[in-house]
């Protein structure tokens, strides 16, 4: 593993954040905030990441915003918190505001005629049980089948969907555990781009997320940002740190929010958070040292 930010380096980032008016935490929710489960709507997030968050956006200094490739209502009682930060849904197609106000891209008919076709491809394969819809989009879920069964049931989706996706010019993109056709007008990174926009240029940011649709968000976030790839496996990535969840994730958010509870007129390195993130720097230490 090579970590490209040094552990000085984070802990000027995070001295950034104990010091600026406002900064930004932008998070991926499955597999970055919670383990991936076979029903959906019980992957809560890591025990200690919603006390964590809510406190952080309870600073006021902290913009807390989600990006995921779910519909953005989902996480909404998956996060538990009330109000609940803003939303990008489907790999930034859709964005819930804070204040409830829901904003989603049109989407063209042939578009929701080659879903259409790509949905009755997957009703004859049988394997609805594995797909989910939502606007735009639809993904076909493997990720709890033996390997065996998993490599089928990719081999099966894609010989129908390509034709289909490259007659509709959509996007086929595969993830951890399936594979999705979707629109091809936003991704994570252009709403990565617009939360920026959105920023002070001196707003310290940073971008947690785990999978190949997190990489646009970080390709965007490069060279301004710090760019955090949360996974138990390093990968090849343009992240230039890599946590492992949960104790890191906590380490990390837990630093956050003591930066964000400080006076700015103090340094982080003065304060209790050099405490509370020396487990973190000691394991960015070890990563250094098996990079080396
Ligand atoms: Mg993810």
């Amino acid at each position: 593993m090579l970590n490209t930010v040094s552990k000085l380096g984070l802990q000027d980032f995070f001295h950034k954040v104990a010091r600026a008016p406002q900064s930004a935490l932008v998070l991926d929710y499955d597999g970055t905030l919670s383990h991936f489960r076979l029903n959906r709507t019980e992957a809560f997030p890591y025990s200690g990441v919603t006390p964590l968050l809510q406190e952080i956006m309870a600073t006021g200094r902290t913009r807390v915003v989600l990006i995921t490739g779910r519909r953005a209502d989902e996480l909404i009682p998956l996060l538990a918190i009330s109000p609940h930060p803003e939303i990008w849904g489907i790999h930034g197609l859709e964005r819930l505001h804070n204040d409830g106000l829901h904003e989603i891209e049109p989407i063209d008919q042939r578009t929701l005629d080659a879903l259409s076709a790509a949905d009755d491809w997957i009703d004859n394969l049988k394997l609805q049980h594995l797909a989910e819809h939502k606007p735009g989009s639809l993904a076909v879920h493997w990720r709890d089948l033996p390997e065996d069964a998993a490599r089928d049931v990719r081999g099966r989706v894609l010989l129908g969907w390509l034709s289909i996706a490259d007659r509709a010019c959509l996007n086929i993109e595969e993830f951890d555990g399936g594979v999705e056709m979707r629109m091809a007008i936003r991704n994570k990174g252009d709403a990565m781009q617009t939360i920026l926009a959105e920023m002070d240029v001196a707003a310290p940011v940073a971008y947690l997320g785990d999978d190949q649709s997190d990489e646009d968000a970080f390709r965007v976030l490069d060279g301004r940002g710090l760019c955090v790839l949360v996974r138990p496996q390093w990968r090849e990535t343009a992240a230039n740190l890599w946590l492992r969840p949960p104790a890191q994730l906590l380490a990390f958010l837990r630093t956050w929010l003591e930066a964000c509870i400080q006076k700015p007129s103090r340094s982080v390195r003065e304060s209790r958070t050099t405490d509370c993130g020396t487990g973190l720097r000691h394991e960015q230490g070890k990563h250094e040292r098996r990079a080396g």
